[in-house]
């Protein structure tokens, strides 16, 4: 796996833990359950890393023994999980930042124009937030990623609020694709995977994070 160092928005994570967690996420053995485990706690690393530059407000708090400095976060925080596969990267992210606001995005692939299409959008009127996450466990084509990052900066979330998007495991048609038309916006995987198939899977990828997660796909 690639270190995506020539890519200049991209942030491949280098953590032993995710690298571990990782190779047991791939392995066509894993069952739904232990999917999602490993799809929420790769995710809460993933995210970890990028809330890394989140803003503080300096602040006052009072232990026990005395008054000392602390910081609360100044950011207020979108989560936007592409349905379906995003979902279970939500909970990880709420456990980090549980005051984040919920925005659920669903986006298809319209198989005559191969264009993302909206059908599901739960973003509140204006933007409300500082700090915009997409979640979506793979970055393949780039479609929906490209799609979502539209609809986020078409209804408000242009500078200086600032959008990235958070995977698990990126292609690099996909991260071309995002940064020739989004280069303001940072992407944070664990992997950064070799190509697409012909089917537009990524190689060698996990399968269909949506089925692996709720266990849907395969009949036998
Ligand atoms: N979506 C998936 O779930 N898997 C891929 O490999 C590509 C897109």
């Amino acid at each position: 796996m690639s270190s995506g160092r020539s890519f200049r928005s991209l942030h491949v994570s280098q953590h032993p833990a995710v690298l571990h967690k990782l190779a047991l996420l791939r392995n066509e053995a894993v069952e739904p359950k232990k999917f999602r485990e490993l799809v929420r706690e790769i995710s809460w690393l993933v995210g970890y890393e990028a809330l890394a530059d989140a803003r503080l407000q300096p602040i006052r708090v009072s232990t026990p023994i005395e008054e000392t400095d602390g910081f609360k976060l100044a950011d207020r925080i979108g989560l936007v999980p592409i349905l379906r596969a995003g979902l279970g990267m939500v909970d990880a992210m709420l456990e980090l930042m549980p005051t984040a606001q919920v925005w659920h995005l669903g986006l298809f692939r319209d198989e005559r124009t191969l264009r993302p299409v909206e059908y599901y959008n739960k973003l509140p009127d204006s933007a409300t937030v500082d700090l915009c996450l997409i979640l979506d466990p793979m970055l393949a084509t780039g479609g929906s990623a490209t799609a979502a990052i539209e609809v986020l900066k078409k209804w408000g979330a242009v500078q200086p609020v600032r959008i990235k998007l958070v995977n698990l495991i990126a292609a690099p048609e996909g991260v071309r694709a995002v940064e020739a038309a989004h280069p303001d916006v940072d992407i944070y995987t664990a992997s950064l995977d070799r190509e697409l198939n012909e089917r537009g899977y990524i190689m060698p990828g996990l399968g269909d994070a949506g089925d692996r997660q709720f266990g849907t796909g395969r009949s036998d």
